[in-house]
């Protein structure tokens, strides 16, 4: 029960879960002891975790942090869920997290943002803000996130925990309510690389369910996870410094963290070098129009017609349709959407998603130029550290380009790592984000362990 004490006390300062499962956890926990005695627990068995809340969970409220999936219970289990269930994991409960994993602060839940437990005053990030707020205040040891363009590494760096999102395909999207279907992938949240790298292990893997999931052999993502054999462990390992995210942009208090987190690299052995990722300036308008055409897609499915919310009084049935999604939608999404059918609209296709998809695949030509110097990327999560809550909600350009440095991975579908390095102004935790070529994962966690 440490935990599910610590989130009795602590959550409602932070606002880090929209549903605690005391009477599930406590069953599971029982079950874990059961099966410890029994002498056939696996590397997670009894651990306590918590699901952001855009993974389905059999029997417990899945709500996407939207007022229109506030009263679903889903009927089955996401491939994440099962798995970690099968695996002897203890799920707490649900975090909270942006409408629709649409935003990089945690302001755009219907359930009220979530406070950044370095400063309340301040964002977690997001969209998986609760997950990373949870894991960063110890109301959990590990959770699950979602990232689509940075929503696990932005809110890991904003909170001073790790993250890391593997590459496309890993984890199964079964069950995962669909923001952005050819870039949404589920990451992992812990306290360090090691315990990220068990996580991971335990979620991914095949799966039929998902056309996008990828039939590999299974992997254990903690086998680079290793003590030290010398004073140089990272030898022969080259860093690529691209360019462009070190040229202008990046606040000062992150720009120092990085630099001295880049000289423990070196002094592990690594080796530096510049590279040059020259189209991605272009991720974030890329991924505007991408992202909500997407979007735009697959949240036509909430019609208030099968689940969630549907309006209490309508005519017929276009007006329960539109009354429904006006209700049940926050700003950010309606924005999302108006944005998605727009780009896809007849006569605009061309202009706008056409040329979008294009610098999709400039971008992931850039990375592989970049692979073929370095082994991996190294650079800031995110420009600044947390900001104040409310400081870019009426601003929401200013809020987008707030995931300059992440985008761009999730466009290529690499795998891609935040961890802690150090504090900036006001004590706030500063992210190094590390990038892998694909299939990387082992490799990022293996190297993080080594600074960490
Ligand atoms: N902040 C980005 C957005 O709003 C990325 C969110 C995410 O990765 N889910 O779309």
């Amino acid at each position: 029960t440490l935990f599910l004490d610590r989130i009795a006390a602590h959550n409602p300062s932070l606002n880090a879960f929209i549903t605690v499962d005391r009477d599930g956890a406590l069953a599971a926990a029982r079950a874990a002891d059961a099966r410890i005695a029994a002498g056939n627990a696996g590397p997670l068995t009894g651990i306590p975790l918590a699901h952001k809340d855009v993974f389905c969970t059999e029997g417990v409220l899945t709500t996407c942090g939207s007022k229109m999936l506030s009263n679903f219970v889903s009927p089955y289990d996401a491939h994440v869920v099962s798995l970690l269930k099968a695996a002897g994991a203890v799920n707490l409960g649900k975090t909270n997290m942006d409408e629709f994993a649409m935003g990089s602060s945690n302001e755009n839940s219907h359930y009220g943002p979530v406070k950044n437990p370095w400063d309340t005053t301040r964002i977690p990030g997001g969209s998986s803000g609760g997950s990373a707020a949870a894991v960063a205040a110890r109301l959990a040891p590990i959770a699950t996130g979602t990232d689509t363009g940075g929503s696990v590494r932005q809110p890991a760096g904003h909170t001073g925990i790790t993250g890391i999102k593997p590459t496309y395909g890993v984890v199964s999207r079964y069950g995962m309510i669909a923001y952005a279907s050819s870039l949404d992938q589920g990451g992992a949240f812990g306290a360090s690389a090691a315990d990220c790298a068990q996580l991971l292990t335990a979620m991914a893997g095949f799966d039929e369910r998902d056309s996008t999931s990828l039939e590999r052999p299974a992997e254990d993502y903690a086998r680079e996870i290793a003590a030290p054999a010398n004073d140089k462990p990272l030898a022969g390992l080259r860093i690529g410094l691209p360019r462009e995210f070190f040229a202008e942009g990046m606040a000062e208090d992150v720009r120092a963290a990085v630099e001295a987190a880049l000289d423990q690299y070196r002094k592990l052995g690594a080796t530096t070098v510049e590279v040059s990722l020259p189209n991605a300036r272009l991720a974030i308008p890329a991924y505007y129009v991408i992202a909500p055409a997407e979007a735009s897609s697959n949240l036509s499915r909430f019609d208030g017609v099968r689940y969630g919310h549907r309006a209490a009084e309508y005519r017929d049935l276009a007006e329960m349709y539109a009354k429904s999604r006006a209700e049940g939608f926050g700003a950010e999404v309606k924005r999302r959407i108006l944005v998605g059918t727009y780009v896809l609209s007849h006569g605009y296709y061309d202009a706008y998603y056409l040329q979008a998809q294009k610098l999709r695949r400039l971008i992931a030509q850039d990375f592989q130029a970049a692979f073929r110097e370095c082994d991996v990327i190294a650079g800031p999560t995110s420009p600044t550290t947390a900001w104040a809550i409310g400081e870019k909600t009426d601003d929401p350009v200013q809020m987008y380009l707030s995931d300059i440095y992440t985008i761009a991975v999730n466009l290529a579908g690499l795998p891609g790592l935040s961890h802690p390095c150090g504090f900036g102004g006001g004590n706030l935790p500063v992210g190094l984000q590390l990038i892998g070529d694909y299939f990387g994962e082992a490799r990022l966690l293996g190297t993080a362990h080594q600074y960490q």
